[in-house]
């Protein structure tokens, strides 16, 4: 067998695993398995490409401290970050990723860019080279820019502000879009010349930032999974500027699976993908205060009399949100569950697709608890039987089941399917205030009458409860 075709083999086996590897992520019971096998995949495609340009000189020493410096980096960094810091890993991956796809891209054309334009390249290939070149460019530095902006607005860093940066931004937008297009008709034209790609990297690096600063609150997991996708159409355009096959297929299977997943965010939330790339979000002059819907109506709880509730309830839902994993009170949660169900109430969990701060957040959560997944109802299941439900017991989840999503055409969250906590006989809704959720809203939810609120951090409130609840 010749070595390109030992080469491609191997590739193809890489690739079989990434595909496998992503049906494992698909139900937490194999994720763990999935990433193992899409790791294993990657090792093999790294390896198999080092060796396939052996005949190039370049520093092995570059590589290995390239390796072990980015190895140690992520090694640390997965270590370290908290739960609730993922969504912001994973936005500073996706635009780690749009970068080094740029980066080869651009390489590549400082490598190959005076004999590109020569009689041993063809034109189709001059062409290929050219348009892709461009493309991941392109589609590289927006990636960047806009995951930086992404990760900044998760992290809460404060200067950064939602909204438009300048007047007139959609414009402007499309202005540096169109601008984009003719600076690649313009490399193009001039195969090889390097100007034009630089310049495409600093109209695309402003425009990632100019797209992703109007886009916050609630719609920020369609960007995460946007962004995502985006970085995967890099690395596929990339993998055509350097004729590779594994880097292609990968490139593609990210942009292919984070579309899907863009898809199945916008439908969680009821938007299209125009409205949450074009549209405004976060609270407006329109927007009820805090004041207006809270003043005089809410009723605070303490574990005792949640426990008396609780003491009398045959069916209880939870519904965990942001709160749960900022507290790290999916043990206690656990822990309160069993207890109920020794007493012989049923207990289920009630999931919403965005709770939380990444898609399958509190999936994770629960079943790094040991909740067994068959207790895990997603909202369709479960809302339709809400109103025969004793005591739902809400943790820190805030936006996915604020009740003006039905209510309220002018909010922020109209139309986003919630889950109809509010249609069971009694709520308890565990948080450390009346503080508004992600999408930055007061819920009218917290001063309906069937409604107690228990103040306290999320796994100190639990830890209470099973203390009352043994006690009662
Ligand atoms: P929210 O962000 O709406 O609300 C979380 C609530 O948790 C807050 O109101 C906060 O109230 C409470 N909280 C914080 N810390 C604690 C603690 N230690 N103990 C108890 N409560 C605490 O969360 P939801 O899960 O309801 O909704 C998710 C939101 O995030 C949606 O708007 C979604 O669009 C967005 N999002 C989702 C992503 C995803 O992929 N899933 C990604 C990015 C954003 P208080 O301060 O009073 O305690």
């Amino acid at each position: 067998m010749s070595s390109t075709a030992l080469t491609n083999l191997l590739y193809l086996i890489a690739s079989i695993l990434f595909i496998f590897g992503i049906k494992g992520l698909t139900h937490p019971k194999t994720a763990l398995r999935g990433n193992l096998m899409s790791a294993v995949g990657m090792l093999l495609a790294v390896v198999v490409t080092l060796r396939s340009q052996q005949h190039l000189d370049f520093g092995w020493g570059w590589i290995i401290a390239g390796l072990v410096i980015g190895g140690a980096v992520g090694l640390v960094l997965a270590v370290k970050v908290e739960m609730t810091g993922m969504p912001q890993l994973v936005a500073l991956f996706n635009g780690l990723g749009g970068v080094a796809s740029a980066f080869v891209a651009g390489a590549e054309l400082i490598l190959r860019g005076d004999v590109i334009g020569g009689a041993e390249f063809s034109d189709a290939f001059r062409t290929q080279f050219s348009i892709a070149t461009a493309t991941s460019g392109l589609i590289g530095a927006v990636t960047l820019t806009g995951s930086l902006v992404a990760a900044g607005k998760l992290h809460g860093v404060k200067w950064i502000k939602d909204g438009n940066l300048i007047p007139g931004q959609k414009a402007v937008n499309f202005l540096l879009l169109a601008g984009a297009i003719a600076i690649g008709y313009w490399m193009y034209t001039n195969p090889g010349y390097f100007p034009p790609y630089a310049l495409m990297v600093l109209v695309a690096a402003v425009l990632g930032v100019l797209l992703v600063t109007p886009i916050g609150g609630a719609d920020m997991p369609v960007v995460i999974a946007l962004l995502n996708s985006y970085s995967g159409l890099a690395a596929a355009a990339t993998g055509f500027v350097i004729n590779n096959n594994v880097l292609i297929i990968a490139g593609s299977l990210v942009g292919a699976s984070g579309l899907v997943l863009t898809k199945i965010m916008c439908k969680a939330m009821n938007r299209s993908l125009r409205n949450v790339i074009f549209g405004t979000l976060g609270p407006t002059a329109e927007t009820a205060s805090a004041d207006d819907v809270y003043a005089g109506k809410v009723k605070s709880a303490s574990a005792e009399e949640v426990a008396m509730l609780l003491d009398g309830a045959r069916r209880v839902v939870i519904i965990p949100g942001y709160g749960m994993a900022v507290s790290q009170a999916q043990h206690a949660v656990r822990d309160l569950a069993n207890l109920l169900e020794s007493r012989g109430a049923t207990v289920e969990f009630g999931i919403h697709p965005v709770a939380g701060r990444m898609p399958g957040h509190m999936n994770v959560l629960l079943a790094e608890a040991n909740i067994p997944y068959d207790k895990l109802l997603e909202m369709d299941v479960i809302n339709p039987t809400l109103e025969q439900v004793d005591v739902g017991i809400v943790i820190g989840a805030n936006d996915v089941v604020n009740p003006v999503a039905r209510t309220d055409p002018k909010s922020p969250i109209a139309g986003m399917p919630i889950i109809d906590i509010d249609k069971c006989r009694t709520v308890v809704v565990i948080k450390r205030s009346l503080s508004p959720g992600f999408a930055g809203i007061p819920n009218p939810l917290f001063a309906a009458d069937n409604c107690l609120m228990f103040f306290g951090d999320g796994k100190k409130a639990f830890l209470d409860l099973i203390a009352a609840v043994k006690e009662s």
